[in-house]
């Protein structure tokens, strides 16, 4: 139990809310597009900028840091016994049209309270640590969240460093030219919690009324690319009767996954990715690469989905005599987070002053991994019209900060806290 000093110290004690600001435009511009977004796909010469000015501000804030083998930047205060850390983080990679804040936040949060916490002059309990995983993205290299599935094991190194990108450059051989492949074995710190703070990058918040997300779990996510295999006909002198016509296979299964969003409560399906071969006004493709991207907060759901989604495209596939063959991107289960964080983090939240909401997170998080391993929380705040993933992604500057003190004092109660039985 927190002793009664140590409680008001953490009552009182707030982040340095213009610190971490020019922290955030700061990284900004590295990898700044100009019209206001940013892109730092993971492990470009852009990446390594942004890891390298990450790397300056943990020295200079006199944080012990490491890189391990996968690239995962690790800055810990030390604390009175050597135990597991409060471990708290996100990822500083971008989408190809991302912000400024999508994990960005997240790691420079963390940076922030552990540097107010060590300025009090106050040894915590417990390590804290700030932890920037690799591709958390997977925006050039799939699947996602990568560093964060090596760090807890679910990946192995070599599985990871094999992983190429459309040109087929290797995670490993790129950790290798940018000087991140570090000598550390990912997950050498144990996590007595983690907790990461994010904005929400969807409208809920925003639009009913701000404050704080107390988030409480990560919803299944279920990514496929389809490839779909006809004729490539001349558009004019083939009659219909002849043609097997990948775009109208295509259509379907747009057509299809939209159907079963209204089906199935809770389901949100997205195709993102279409590209028809040869591309042109007067040919028939004979061949498209489609992605779909389904999420449901239930597992059961998810699972219906993808079977009734399989079903028809069998069925399509028939109907069109186009060839459809699948392939697996990516596939997460649902991951609850832990009830007691939650509270933590709603708590934290209530003694800010701030309005503050349970609800679940519709992207994919590393926390969602971290989860597998150690009680694990999020906390959101609100993205402005629910946008993300594109140069006009932006958050209150009084957002931020909140956040950012929501993660503080979590953080501290956490760090404060017996170990668990
Ligand atoms: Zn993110």
């Amino acid at each position: 139990m927190t002793q009664a000093g140590e409680r008001t110290a953490s009552g009182n004690l707030r982040v340095n809310g213009d610190r971490l600001l020019s922290r955030l435009a700061a990284l900004a511009r590295i990898g700044a597009t100009g019209d206001g977004g940013c892109r730092r796909l993971a492990l470009s010469d852009e990446d390594r900028q942004g890891r390298d000015q990450l790397m300056a501000w943990l020295k200079e804030v006199g944080l012990e840091t490491h890189v391990d083998a996968v690239g995962n930047i690790v800055g810990i205060l030390p604390g009175e016994t050597a135990g597991p850390a409060v471990i708290m983080g996100s990822h500083i990679d971008t989408v190809g049209t991302g912000g400024k804040f999508d994990g960005a936040l997240g790691v420079l949060a963390a940076l922030e309270v552990i540097q107010s916490i060590k300025e009090t002059g106050i040894t915590p309990p417990r390590p804290l640590a700030v932890i920037a995983f690799t591709n958390e993205e997977g925006a050039r290299f799939q699947p996602d969240i990568l560093g964060s599935c090596v760090w807890t094991g679910e990946t192995s190194i070599e599985e990871a460093r094999a992983i190429r990108d459309a040109d087929g450059k290797a995670v490993g051989a790129e950790l290798d030219r940018i000087g991140y492949a570090g000598r550390v074995k990912p997950g050498f710190l144990e996590a007595h919690a983690y907790l990461e703070l994010h904005i929400e990058q969807g409208p809920i918040l925003h639009a009913e009324g701000g404050g704080i997300g107390a988030v409480t779990g990560v919803q299944a996510i279920s990514w496929t690319e389809y490839t779909l295999t006809g004729d490539p006909n001349h558009a004019g002198t083939t009659p219909m009767r002849y043609r097997r016509n990948t775009s109208l296979a295509a259509a379907g299964i747009i057509a299809f996954a939209d159907a079963l969003t209204h089906d199935i409560e809770g389901l949100v399906a997205n195709v993102g990715r279409i590209v028809t071969e040869p591309g042109n006004v007067n040919v028939v493709p004979g061949r498209i690469v489609m992605t779909v991207d389904m999420r449901h907060p239930i597992d059961a759901r998810l699972i219906d989905a993808e079977q009734r989604m399989a079903d028809e495209i069998a069925r399509i596939s028939a109907a069109t005599r186009v060839e459809i063959a699948s392939r697996e991107l990516a596939r997460f289960p649902a991951q609850p987070f832990a009830e007691e964080l939650i509270g933590v983090v709603e708590q934290a939240g209530k003694a800010l002053g701030l309005k503050t909401r349970r609800m679940h997170s519709g992207a994919g998080h590393d926390a969602q991994i971290m989860a597998t391993v150690a009680p694990t929380a999020m906390i959101f705040v609100p993205s402005i019209d629910g946008i993300s993933h594109n140069p006009r992604e932006r958050t209150e500057d009084a957002d931020v900060v909140a956040g950012a003190n929501v993660l503080l004092t979590a953080a501290l109660t956490v760090a404060h806290a017996r170990p668990r039985a």
